[in-house]
């Protein structure tokens, strides 16, 4: 097995770091203390390409493999989760799942906009009352004549008040559970259509999430994307994938981590040496280390499956669940290194762990990664 990278691969990681250092590095205390990230982020990630990796060229995609879009998205969460975040849901779970389960009226639409950053996209599935238990959504989409009218609440949604299109998931019939449900690309500026931005968030403070209230939206049956009543199992295989990328986000954060937590420990002094020195900082230091290769490991073979075509869920099941605990034990021992000055916001390991602490729950939460995992071995579903 090679594990190293080719050229093109390399490039291309290249050029997402050094996206990194120029546009996002120099604004990300700024971003984090306003509460928002300026949204002109999103056309400079379409220009070079990076809002349409693995989406086909002829529908303005940039192609690509996925250990590709790996390696941008670990530079991306290196640099700030929030940006980060942006690439993932609109491309990862919008862009992708209409490149692979749209109609060719639809990709037309809204690939070449999506992939440009012209337009984002946002992912709607969970509501108030609907988390975790995602199958039992109240959302209803009532045909009527050529159309459907659709009311229901969506809650934190990523990019929600940036969004030009939601990937929204409504129950048309009265099967029971994810049996009623069926997926629609609703633009945001249909009628009846309301946003209202999620404030006081612990990290991503930087990051567009919206509660999304939808009063009788009248949308075109076109606008059905898949067959009806097969909604809820495209959201699963969009959020399998997705694992991936938030996957490869936590390697970003849990290595950012570690880059700061050696340098400052080869700077700072105590007891007249640096405190590099101490073996006690060396066990924090290793315990960070081994966690970046683990979670990366993981992450990467989930894309070389992908990309060989081979059965993938599990395995981002379990990348996503040990990257995302990972970075939190990564940027938590990063800010035991910083001592007392982990704690401001001038030294980048806060953020690091307030940005890391919401990966363990959003994409299925730790609790139900590990419920995909024991199902996946014993052949029992405990939901
Ligand atoms: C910043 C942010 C951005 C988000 N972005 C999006 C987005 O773009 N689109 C979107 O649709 N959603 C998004 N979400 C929602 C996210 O996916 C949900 O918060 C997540 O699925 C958990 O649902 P919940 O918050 O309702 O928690 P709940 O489902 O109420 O869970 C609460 C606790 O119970 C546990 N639990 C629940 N069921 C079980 C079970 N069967 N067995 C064991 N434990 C269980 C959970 O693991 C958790 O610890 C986002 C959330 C946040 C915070």
């Amino acid at each position: 097995m090679d594990l190293a990278l080719s050229e093109e691969q390399e490039a291309v990681r290249k050029l997402a770091e050094d996206f990194v250092a120029r546009e996002v590095t120099p604004h990300v205390v700024a971003w984090d203390r306003a509460e928002n990230v300026d949204r002109s982020i999103v056309g400079k990630l379409g220009e070079l390409g990076f809002l349409g990796l693995t989406v086909p060229e002829e529908y303005g995609g940039s192609g690509g493999d996925h250990l590709s879009y790996c390696l941008v998205t670990e530079e991306l969460g290196r640099g700030d989760s929030s940006v980060r975040g942006i690439v993932s849901v609109s491309l990862g779970l919008v862009a992708k799942t209409i490149a692979s389960r749209g109609s060719e009226e639809q990709k037309r639409q809204w690939l070449p906009r999506l992939t440009s950053g012209e337009a984002i996209g946002c992912f709607g599935l969970t509501e108030p009352g609907t988390g975790s238990d995602a199958g039992n959504l109240l959302t209803r989409a009532v045909r009527d004549g050529g159309d459907y009218v659709v009311n229901g609440t969506k809650m934190f949604i990523t990019n929600g008040t940036w969004a030009d299109v939601v990937l929204l998931f409504a129950r048309t019939n009265d099967s029971p559970g994810h049996r009623g449900v069926s997926a629609f690309l609703v633009p945001t500026d249909t009628p009846g259509l309301t946003r209202r931005t999620v404030h006081g968030k612990l990290g991503l403070r930087g990051q567009a999430t919206a509660e999304l209230v939808l009063e009788d939206v009248r949308i075109p049956a076109s606008c059905l994307l898949g067959p009806e009543g097969k909604g809820f199992s495209l959201a699963m295989s969009a959020l399998a994938k997705g694992r991936m990328s938030v996957a490869a986000g936590c390697v970003g954060i849990a290595q950012a981590a570690q880059d700061a937590a050696v340098r400052y420990a080869g700077e700072r002094e105590q007891f007249g040496k640096a405190i590099a020195r101490h073996q006690l900082v060396q066990e924090l230091l290793s315990d960070i280390a081994v966690d970046v290769d683990a979670a990366r490991l993981l992450t990467w073979r989930v894309a070389d499956l992908i990309d060989r075509g081979q059965d993938f869920a599990t395995a981002a099941s379990k990348a996503k669940l040990y990257a995302s605990e990972a970075a939190v034990r990564c940027a938590n021992n990063a800010l035991q290194v910083f001592g007392g000055y982990g704690y401001i916001d001038e030294y980048p390991v806060g953020k690091l762990l307030r940005d890391a602490r919401v990966m363990t729950l959003y994409e299925g939460t730790s609790q139900i990664q590990k419920l995909i995992i024991g199902r996946a071995l014993t052949g029992v579903s405990a939901f």
